[in-house]
């Protein structure tokens, strides 16, 4: 089996590194090498996430990286991306857990709630002690979350949620929920912790993608919640998509740690597997092949590095995200399904993981805004006409 993890620096962007991102990386790497590798074939057979993980992430910082204070590291955002990228090159549901953690439920309280919220649930999401999902789909509404039908009513003092979310990472394994619904006033969110009456969970299971992650589906019924639970600065959709915004920069970053290891694995297979008279890697249309996914891998590092540089300098739009979300996922499943051909009868089997991310890139190209929706975005973003309906 070759080092899946081994670097990829065709043009030396590591000279763009600080040291300190360097080292971030490096014991990501070997985080991944040592505890991910070994068992993650087997999570991926059974259905099940390496929860037994989550005390060394924390350890190394990964959740809430790129936050400050309540415990956060506190880190740049070229490191809080090269985390992302090392964990996703072990299995994308890895770097979705984390991206749900840090991305979508504690941004959402990071950017939305009171201070009482912040200092009550964000110091011990960062130790990893709670764990938080983040309920926007539903089964009828997607790529429009805005056409939700959860509710929330006003009952006195607090509120009681109705509605039902579907798709929803981390659901049965997370302490609580952020849950997007529907107000007089528009959207808004709420903080709601598993035991509450009324609130259960349902895992989704015979996905044939992310299997190494669990998703499930939220039903609340008459789920009554107190005052505190309101995230009161999030008002309307735009609170939701900001999570998003976050989260997609992660995936930008992740497709590339997926995209180098099927990269590396079918490098690795074509140099020693013989077929006709030498090894596949004489060929020139396993060639064209290997010179296609470097040149994407490279184009696609290259967008991240400037992308956290732009954000780390509060000039990143949205709508740069969705460049990066989208070319980068997109060109990273392209690799994944040449990798797969490149080994072929071996691409099937799980002795190699080009299968597993080929099949999890299925599941990163659809969530956060599919391919297409962020087609629709940059369409409007130059044009200035919206396609959406
Ligand atoms: C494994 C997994 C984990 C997930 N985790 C979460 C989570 O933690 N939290 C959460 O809230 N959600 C989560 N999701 C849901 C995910 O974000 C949605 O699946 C995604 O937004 C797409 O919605 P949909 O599946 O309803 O597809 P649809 O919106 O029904 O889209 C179907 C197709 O139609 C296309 N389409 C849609 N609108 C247009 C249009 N206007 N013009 C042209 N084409 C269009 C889409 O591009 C797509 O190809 C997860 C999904 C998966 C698979």
């Amino acid at each position: 089996m070759p080092n899946l993890l081994t670097d990829l620096d065709f043009f030396h962007l590591d000279d763009l590194l600080t040291p300190e991102e360097r080292a971030t990386r490096e014991t990501l790497r070997r985080f991944v090498q040592r505890e991910v590798l070994p068992n993650v074939e087997r999570h991926f057979e059974k259905e099940t996430f390496p929860i037994d993980l989550v005390p060394q992430m924390a350890e190394l910082g990964i959740f809430g990286a790129n936050l400050k204070g309540y415990g956060c590291a506190g880190m740049n955002n070229v490191a809080y991306g090269l985390i992302m990228q090392e964990l996703e090159a072990g299995d994308s549901g890895l770097r979705s857990f984390a991206s749900v953690q840090s991305s979508l439920a504690m941004y959402a309280i990071y950017s939305t709630g009171t201070d009482l919220q912040k200092q009550r649930y964000l110091p011990e999401m960062a130790k990893g002690k709670l764990l938080g999902c983040f309920g926007l789909t539903e089964p009828d509404h997607g790529s429009d979350p805005g056409g939700m039908e959860t509710r929330a009513r006003k009952d006195g003092d607090g509120w009681v949620l109705n509605g039902t979310k579907r798709w929803i990472t981390n659901g049965s394994i997370a302490d609580l929920a952020i849950i997007w619904a529907k107000v007089d006033e528009g959207i808004t969110g709420f903080i709601v912790e598993r035991d509450a009456p009324g609130f259960t969970t349902r895992d989704i299971h015979g996905k044939f993608s992310m299997r190494a992650s669990i998703t499930s589906e939220l039903i609340l019924e008459d789920v009554r919640v107190p005052a505190g639970a309101h995230l009161s600065e999030a008002r309307g959709l735009r609170a939701p998509l900001g999570c998003l915004t976050q989260a997609r920069y992660g995936i930008a970053w992740g497709a590339i740690g997926a995209a180098r290891s099927c990269y590396n694995c079918a490098l690795d297979y074509v140099k020693s597997r013989k077929q006709f008279s030498r090894p596949l890697a004489g060929y020139q249309l396993v060639q064209n092949k290997l010179v296609r996914m470097l040149t994407e891998i490279t184009k696609a590092q290259m967008i991240c590095l400037r992308l956290a540089h732009l954000k780390d300098q509060g000039k990143m739009r949205p709508e740069h995200i969705s460049f990066a979300k989208r070319n980068n996922v997109n060109e990273a499943l392209n690799i994944a399904r040449d990798a797969r051909d490149m080994l072929g009868a071996n691409g099937i089997v799980n002795e190699y993981p080009v299968i597993r991310h080929m099949l999890n890139l299925e599941t990163v190209n659809t969530y956060e805004g599919t391919f297409d929706v962020h087609t629709l975005i940059l369409g409007r973003d130059i044009t200035g006409e919206s396609a959406f309906e």
